[in-house]
Formats: structure tokens, sequence, C-alpha cells
């Protein structure tokens, strides 16, 4: 039996805008989400002799992990009863931070179980990805995704121009649903109206989005909770970046450079930060393959 791999891409939000809430008390959104090549390193192979089912091993993150629950997901759907294999996921990406790390990383192992067990298809990984989080569908084909309805709606867009990512993690880590509760307390969705607006704008660009789209509602929410947010900001445009947002609900901070080497030179100026800066550049579907 071998051991196969697989990288799941950390990804951002180049544009995330809020609308109303929904009855399933979710909100409607409208976001562009870009995997990047920062990403976990994870690899599906047998447990250990004796080992009565599957495990994880994540140095780094405690308790449930998402991408057991994902190979489990798989196991039930399939009914694929190979005998237990243990999951080993390297963190590269930022943990609650904003960058889907942990919905990464579900998909990646929904990857795995598919090329192992040679069951399932594409549309059952996405069946099952929709039932384990709201972000993971779009990591189901990392890449340059449209994400609308509450994240659920996706249509993949093609790959955009290269260009260099200056991510600035946090020391904290906030919850996505704390940032999405601070949302609602002060008060930052817009109407049905100007969110279905936003999105003709967006379509138009084919996601290649103009300054004036790149845009995060939940930036705000964020930074209520976390207000040193602002300084990471500050970093970024001081460091040279074209654009600088909170990344999805939070807390690292991205900035965009239209030359790669100017994001590399950026981190380099900001090596003596802690945490360190990681550079990035955006990456297609092929950045997840298992081998
Ligand atoms: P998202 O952008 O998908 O909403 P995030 O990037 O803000 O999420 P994650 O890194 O996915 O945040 O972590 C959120 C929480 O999920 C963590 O605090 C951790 O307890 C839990 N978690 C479960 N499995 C994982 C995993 N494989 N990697 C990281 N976190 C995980």
């Amino acid at each position: 039996m071998s051991v196969l791999r697989a990288d799941a891409p950390g990804k951002t939000n180049v544009c995330l805008y809020l609308g109303p809430t929904r009855s399933d008390g979710r909100h409607e959104l409208v976001t562009v989400m870009q995997s990047l090549t920062v990403a976990d390193a994870i690899t599906l192979g047998p447990a250990p002799a004796g080992a009565a089912q599957d495990e994880v091993q994540c140095p780094g993150v405690e308790g449930e992990n998402l991408a057991l629950s994902a190979l489990r997901a798989f196991r039930a759907a399939t009914g694929w009863d190979a005998p237990p294999r243990r999951l080993t996921i390297d963190k590269r990406v930022p943990v609650a931070a904003g960058m889907g790390g942990g919905s990464g990383d579900a998909a990646a192992a929904l990857r795995l179980a598919q090329a192992d067990s040679g069951l399932g298809d594409l549309a059952l990984l996405y069946e099952l990805a929709a039932a384990l989080g709201a972000d993971v569908p779009a990591q189901v084909q990392p890449g340059r995704v449209l994400a609308t309805g509450a994240g659920e709606v996706l249509e993949p867009l093609g790959p955009p121009e290269p260009y260099g990512v200056l991510i600035l993690p946090s020391r904290h880590a906030l919850s996505t649903a704390d940032v999405y509760r601070e949302a609602d307390r002060i008060g930052v969705a817009r109407s049905a109206e100007e969110l279905e607006a936003i999105l003709k704008d967006i379509q138009e660009f084919a996601g290649d989005l103009p300054d004036a789209l790149i845009h995060n509602d939940l930036e705000a929410a964020a930074r209520s909770l976390l207000p040193e947010i602002g300084q990471a900001l500050v970093e970024a445009v001081g460091a040279g970046a074209d654009r600088a947002f909170v990344s999805g609900s939070g807390p690292t901070v991205v900035g965009l450079f239209s030359v790669v080497e100017e994001a590399q030179a950026a981190a380099q100026a900001l090596a003596g930060r802690d945490p360190a800066p990681i550079v990035a550049t955006p990456v297609g579907p092929g950045a997840g393959q298992v081998t």
C-alpha cells in the first residue's frame, strides 16, 4: 500500500461582499477566492500496525480535525472498508487565520481518499465537502473561484496574472463565527440589490478585479475584535503593497504586489517581524493534485 500526497493550498478572498441573512441563518455573499502557493502538505498512508481506526497527525492543531472528518465521511458515503489509514498534515497555512486552512485540508483529504480507494467521483466530493463546511467546496479544486449564495454556488474563473502576495500572520486567532457575529452587531451587510449590482461588476471583469472592487466587508468586524490588525495593514502598505486587506475573516493581513519580486523584497524588509511574513503567488487547480 503506497503513501499518497497532496498539497492543500491556503486561500485569500480577493474580495468579499456581505449581503442579507437568509432564512437558514447564513449570509448571502459574493466573494472571489484565490488559492495560493502557501499550502499544507498532506499524506494518506497505512495507519501503524494495531490501529483500530483512521487517525490524523497534525501538529499545531488540537481537537477534532476537519481532514479526519472528511476521511470518515468519505468512507461512510462510499462504503470504502480498506484497513485504517493515517493522515499526516504538515501545517504551513496559518491556523484560524482567515486562510481556509482547515477547509483546504478537508478537501485534500477527500481527493486523497478518492485516489486511494478508486471510489466516488467529483460530484460526490463536492457533496461531502458542502456537508463539512461552507468553505470546503471551493477547495475541492483549488484555483480562482467566484462563490455566491452563502458560498456554496461556485464558478471557476480563469488563471489570474501572476502577482505577489505578502502574508502577514497574526499572533492571535479569530473564530469565523465570532467575526460574522461582530459583522452583524456593527451592521456591515448590504442590501440584496447592492449585492446583485456588485456581482454584475465582478462578472464583467471575470474575476480579474480592478482596485475599486478589491474589498472585504468582514475587515471592519475583524478589526473591531482585534484592533492590532490595523498595525499589520500599515506594515503591508509601508512595505510597498499596492493593496492591503484582511484575508477572509482574519486576522491575517494580505498585501498585493503587481511584481512578485517586490513582495519578496517587502518580506525581507519585514523579516524581524513575529510571526514572520510569508510570500506567495496565486495557483490553479493543478496545485492540489494527488501524487
Ligand atoms: P475558514 O477561512 O475556512 O473559515 P480559518 O482559515 O479562519 O477558516 P482554520 O485554519 O480552518 O481557520 O481553523 C479554524 C479552526 O478549525 C481551528 O481553530 C481548529 O481548531 C479547527 N481545525 C480543524 N481541523 C483543522 C485543520 N486541519 N487545520 C486547521 N484547523 C483545523
